[in-house]
């Protein structure tokens, strides 16, 4: 998605209709940069390859429901400064998948190839405590962290899981921008979660849930 919108800033139904035809194209090339030679392409690759296309396809079709926009960001580094009390500073980092902006509210897009809990939250605590939230809880975090480097930009956040195109977004927050009392109340329960994790009081346990072990990052050295 970032190749098919890498040249283009306004987009309405003429560009989908455009970006359209350059589908293919554009999933061979990024298939022949990242990954194979395309015309070593085989087997089970060729069905990949085939699915990935369709996705993409998906996608500009609910983009083209949204249309007029502009592309603000793509694949974007973003971080910031983050004051825990006097002494601590930790610095908040993400990669934002796609910023978009409509009607001067800027959307954050965040791609999702796996699973999505589709639940609404109770309120921001839940996005904190129950780890189903956590694709959720990244969107939030990634508008608050975009909210924070453009202070006063109204900011709303969504999830485009792939699996559910035909659903649309999932939007947080009932589709309208965060305001500056949910900021303030996310930042307050970040600040309480990271002092925990750096809190010697606390210490670290193995889930009891091993599903979340599955494509943990940690396993090695974890000994899970
Ligand atoms: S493998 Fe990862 S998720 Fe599982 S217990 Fe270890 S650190 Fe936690």
């Amino acid at each position: 998605m970032q190749s098919i919108y890498s040249d283009v800033i306004g987009v309405d139904k003429n560009v989908i209709g455009y970006l359209r035809k350059k589908i293919d194209d554009i999933v061979d090339q990024a298939i022949h940069e990242e990954f194979v030679a395309i015309n070593q392409l085989e087997g089970k690759n060729i069905l990949f390859r085939n699915v990935i296309r369709e996705l993409v396809n998906r996608i500009l079709e609910a983009d083209l429901n949204y249309t007029p926009f502009t592309i603000k960001q793509l694949e974007k580094d973003v971080s910031r400064n983050f004051a825990i009390d006097s002494t601590v500073n930790v610095k908040l980092y993400g990669i934002i998948d796609r910023v978009d902006e409509k009607a001067n509210v800027l959307r954050i897009v965040d791609y999702k190839t796996g699973r999505v809990d589709k639940r609404k939250p109770a309120d921001i605590a839940e996005l904190f405590a129950e780890p189903k939230l956590k694709e959720q809880f990244q969107a939030m975090y990634y508008a608050y962290l975009t909210s924070a480097s453009i202070p006063g930009q109204s900011v709303k956040s969504g999830l485009m899981a792939l699996r559910s195109m035909g659903e649309g977004m999932i939007m947080l927050n009932n589709d309208e921008a965060f305001t500056a009392e949910q900021f303030a109340e996310f930042e307050a329960q970040l600040r309480k979660l990271i002092l925990e994790i750096l809190s010697p009081e606390f210490a670290f346990t193995q889930t009891k849930d091993e599903s979340r072990c599955v494509y943990c990052a940690y396993r090695e050295i974890c000994e899970r």
